[in-house]
């Protein structure tokens, strides 16, 4: 049995991620997807609202489970008996990042393998950060999230503009 991990903050979930998640329940026999509770990066949602809208919209795919983690993911990893890492790749500049994560990661513990997944077609430009600036702007972000996170981002900027 192996069980993959798809971390990230996930801030918010975009349809890009669920690309990438969905792709990875093909691949493996179970699929965590985990939401980074040390990122660096200060985020619109807070953790815990992060794994509801993730365990909504993962609900309906066959073996995904979602959780968080604090500390270095390998840890992690080792805890619940995950081998393996999923990550998407969208651009070089990703390329960069996650090759000196994974190479790190291996470093750290080398039962662990990372897995690139390269983006799905339509997704390439997609990320949290580009969703977060259009809806704070006003425009629509339908399309590039889950109607719950569009609902979720409606009610953020409308608290926020207040
Ligand atoms: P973001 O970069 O959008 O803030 P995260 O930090 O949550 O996203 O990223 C988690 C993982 O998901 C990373 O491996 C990232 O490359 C991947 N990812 C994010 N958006 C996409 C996308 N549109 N297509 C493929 N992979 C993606």
């Amino acid at each position: 049995m192996t069980l993959a991990l798809v971390p990230g903050s996930f801030d918010p979930v975009t349809n890009g991620h669920l690309d990438i998640i969905q792709r990875a329940v093909e691949l493996f026999d179970e699929v965590r997807v985990v939401v980074a509770r040390n990122s660096s990066k200060t985020p619109l949602f807070t953790v815990e609202e992060r794994l509801e809208m993730l365990r909504e919209v993962c609900a309906p795919l066959p073996r995904v489970t979602v959780d968080s983690f604090e500390g270095l993911l390998v840890n992690y990893a080792l805890k619940c008996g995950a081998t393996v890492i999923v990550k998407g790749l969208r651009f070089v500049s990703d390329f960069e990042y996650e090759l000196q994560m994974a190479l790190m990661n291996r470093r750290l513990n080398n039962a662990i393998e990372t897995v690139f997944l390269p983006t799905g077609a339509p997704y390439s430009d997609l990320s949290s950060s580009i969703v977060k600036e259009i809806a704070r702007l006003g425009g629509s972000v339908e399309g590039l999230v889950p109607e719950i996170v569009q609902q979720r981002l409606r009610e953020k900027y409308s608290i926020h503009s207040t």
